[in-house]
């Protein structure tokens, strides 16, 4: 393609700026990110605290299996400086307890069960499932696997596996079929509690293609990386060193394609003139702005979000918990709209910060929850754990994760879509495309880039 050609992005998210990245790197530099919002990162959200410290409102950490995010912090010279994160576990009656500990002899068969499933389904994610850690879903719907390996140096693979139809499934069902049932208790940690969804609605490519082994591993062992200046620090130094740093309070309004361009209208600005379109923003309200063909309106229309709601309180010094809390049994779909988990990001003995609370308010076949509703159970559920809040200082409605049930997996959803690519100028990336974090995210940039816009 001519390094000429005019790339419009929409969104100046992680998926948005990786894009921009990507493509200067392979000598694209006619490229104009759109952004809404006043600043870059989208759902990394880090605001300052009245004390000037950083706090986050979106997401929080990495891994070192973030291998595009550590691409993207080698371009800029950045680096991984931020608190250790530490966890303890309550009942939903606000009792500290221990899932994991050994010291209860009650507690050995349950244990000893999870460790062998964890095995076998180490085992079997190593030869039945072949290729199911590759970024994005293309050919799974056909028992196939196409793209780029989970690994450092990210080699193109490719091949038959007709057992990966099996990711298409919900992580119970694929779970039970393979009778590792036992991995789900160490899986909804960072899975239901970071807004995921549930077990029994999720299809198990997502959970395992963002918890591969690895990752679930350093999950498990704390090996996890968070910034000072949280996590939207690392998108404004993407920022700052691009080329042309995106177009900050341009909310695009208008796309229309025709003649073989793309026209972009953003903020109150004449319609600018564009060769291709990259697509990060919310696909299913795509159609409320853009000129949708009937195909990406009957698509786009599949997808599913979860209501994840972030909220910052404010606690007197003596009610401020001593560590970050996880509560498993309000992870399950009986206590939607609970308190999973709460969040202390600075040191433990630090009296001076705002806590962070984290919780669900839909799950497939039930009513969406009130948001306000929530609040105060929320709130309600703090005090029960005997760190009542004084006073609310930030919320957050998340449009969060969004993804497709296993019917329209099944029905090729993912194939369309990336059969779709290109077509009226335009590609598509961002969350839907592969899986709702940071690193997804940066990796399918990447991949589409690769794919599309290669020398
Ligand atoms: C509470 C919470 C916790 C999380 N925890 C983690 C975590 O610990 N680790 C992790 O890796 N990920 C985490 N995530 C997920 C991660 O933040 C997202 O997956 C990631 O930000 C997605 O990047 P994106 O660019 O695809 O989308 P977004 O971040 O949503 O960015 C999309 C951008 O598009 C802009 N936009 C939308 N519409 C328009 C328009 N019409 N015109 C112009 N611009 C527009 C938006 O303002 C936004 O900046 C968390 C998210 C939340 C909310």
């Amino acid at each position: 393609m001519d390094r000429n050609t005019r790339i419009a992005i929409l969104g100046g998210g992680p998926a948005g700026l990786s894009a921009a990245m990507y493509l200067e790197k392979k000598g694209y530099e006619n490229y104009t990110v759109f952004e809404k919002n006043n600043r870059v990162g989208g759902k990394c959200y880090s605001p300052k605290y009245k004390d000037g410290r950083a706090y986050e409102m979106g997401a929080i950490m990495g891994c070192p299996t973030y291998f595009a995010v550590q691409e993207v912090m080698d371009f800029t010279g950045y680096g991984v400086d931020g608190p250790a994160l530490v966890r303890q576990y309550k009942n939903k009656d606000g009792k500290v307890i221990d899932p994991f500990s050994t010291k209860n002899v009650l507690n050995l068969p349950h244990l000893l069960r999870m460790k062998n499933h964890v095995k076998k389904l180490c085992k079997l994610l190593q030869t039945k499932y072949v290729g199911y850690d590759i970024n994005g879903h293309r050919g799974i719907s056909q028992g196939r696997y196409d793209g780029y390996a989970a690994t450092k140096e990210h080699q193109k693979v490719s091949g038959e596996n007709p057992n990966l139809k099996d990711l298409m499934l919900p992580f119970d069902e694929f779970c039970r079929i393979n009778g590792v049932e036992g991995v789900k208790d160490l899986w909804i940690g960072p899975y239901t509690s970071f807004g995921y969804g549930y077990f029994d609605e999720i299809p198990a490519a997502y959970v395992l293609k963002y918890l591969d082994f690895d990752t679930m591993m350093d999950f498990m062992y704390l090996r996890l990386w968070t910034w000072k200046d949280g996590t939207q620090s690392i998108w404004d130094h993407l920022n700052d060193k691009l080329k042309h740093p995106a177009l900050l309070n341009q909310e695009v309004t208008k796309v229309e394609r025709h003649d073989g361009k793309v026209y972009i209208t953003a903020g109150n600005e004449a319609p600018k003139e564009f060769d291709k379109l990259i697509v990060t923003t919310p696909l299913p309200y795509f159609a409320e702005y853009a000129d949708a063909s009937a195909a990406e309106k009957e698509l786009f229309s599949k997808i599913d979000y979860e209501r994840y709601d972030s909220m910052a309180v404010e606690m007197k010094p003596e009610n401020i918990p001593d560590t970050s809390y996880y509560i498993f049994e309000n992870m399950q779909p009986e206590r939607l709209g609970h308190l999973m988990v709460y969040y202390k990001r600075w040191k433990t003995d630090d009296k001076n910060q705002p806590i962070t609370t984290y919780t669900l308010r839909n799950h497939k076949g039930q009513k969406v929850l009130d948001y306000e509703g929530t609040k105060k159970q929320v709130l309600e559920d703090l005090k029960t754990m005997s760190n009542p809040a004084e006073n609310v200082i930030l919320e957050c409605e998340n449009y969060y994760f969004p993804h497709i049930f296993t019917e329209d997996y099944q029905a090729g959803w993912y194939e369309k879509v990336e059969g779709m690519q290109g077509e009226n100028n335009t590609f598509y990336a961002g969350e839907i495309m592969s899986f709702g974090d940071m690193e997804e995210v940066a990796e399918y940039s990447r991949d589409l880039v690769e794919r599309f816009f290669a020398d």
